[in-house]
């Protein structure tokens, strides 16, 4: 089975329309909706859920004052100063400050501190139109995204192997941090796309540095072509001196926004467009790849204009 994740390093360059039309287009496929943090694949897959679970990881500590002394050994020895005294005077866990690691559990001389694991994120396995799909919904204040990036990743993986599909699509986070570490190792290949603007060159940039420590296929598309051009003829320059190939230039077209509007993507939406026929022509071309990404560090500098 070949995993393809979807990436562009910032938000917003149109990394799930892309992910969607792709859906429709290989034939026999698992999606992956990696972009835990901020989940919106969904909204045109229209899934039905057969199955979802909570995904646990990490713990939360919390003070049952009414055991605590107030001896404040634990406040000196959190190396994260999550533990301060509330407006009653009372010691209390930030939850958005506490790393997990319980510390304080172990070393408080009166048990005053109990530990429970994190069951806020939830994942769910559902059927769509274009095959099954791996999602999750990540809870209000949540962390280990990268976990969870990782386990839904594990989950299609399984769903490919039983249901023999070829392909596993999966729409990854922005950034460069942990879920997209998590959303690249093991992957086959890494489709980037690239919107021509300064923060979308230089988002996708930053995110070559850390693709360069992964041994994954790399490719490229340009995504809303035409809003920048001299910006574009620089991008497509630099990505050819670090070899990483162009498969296509999607155009700026509200055809895209219609066919969200619509909850469809535009293959569905538009089919005889030539929009529809760019985006064939890129996955043909993707799915016909297979460099392999090599960069020395010193290429791999952020170009600045
Ligand atoms: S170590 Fe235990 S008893 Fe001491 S301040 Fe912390 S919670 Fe209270
Ligand atoms: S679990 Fe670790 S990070 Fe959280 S309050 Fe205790 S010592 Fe600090």
């Amino acid at each position: 089975m070949h995993e393809i994740t979807i990436l562009s390093g910032k938000g917003g360059t149109g990394k799930t329309t892309i992910t969607a039309a792709f859906s429709s287009l290989a034939e026999s496929v698992v999606i992956c909706d990696s972009d835990v943090d901020a989940a919106d694949l969904f909204l045109i897959m229209q899934p039905e859920v057969k199955q979802q679970d909570a995904f646990i990881s990490g713990w939360k500590c919390t003070i049952e004052s009414t055991n605590c002394i107030q001896c404040g050994q634990c406040v000196t020895q959190c190396r994260f100063n999550a533990i301060i005294e509330n407006k009653d005077g009372r010691l209390a866990i930030d939850p958005f400050a506490c790393e997990g690691c319980r510390l304080c559990e172990r070393i408080c001389p009166q048990q005053a501190i109990v530990s429970t694991k994190n069951s806020g994120n939830t994942w769910f396995e559902s059927e769509t139109r274009f095959g099954p799909f791996i999602h999750a919904q990540m809870g209000v204040g949540e962390e280990n995204s990268g976990k969870l990036v990782s386990f839904i990743r594990k989950k299609a993986k399984e769903k490919a192997i039983e249901t023999s599909a070829q392909y596993i699509i999966s729409d990854g986070p922005p950034g460069i941090g942990c879920p997209v570490i998590a959303s690249i190792t093991g992957a086959k290949q890494v489709l980037l796309v690239i919107e021509p603007s300064q923060s979308g060159w230089h988002d996708a940039s930053r995110l070559i540095n850390l693709i360069k420590n992964f041994k994954v296929s790399v490719s490229a598309i340009i995504n809303k072509a035409g809003i920048h051009q001299e910006l574009e003829l620089v991008i497509k320059d630099e990505l050819e001196k670090l070899a990483i190939p162009v498969l296509g230039e999607v155009p700026f077209s509200m055809l895209f926004r219609h066919a969200m509007i619509e909850q469809k993507n535009i293959i569905e939406y538009a089919p005889k467009s030539s929009e529809a026929e760019i985006i064939r022509s890129i996955w043909k071309a993707l799915i016909n790849t297979d460099k392999v990404f090599k960069l020395n560090k010193q290429e791999s500098e952020y170009v600045r204009f």
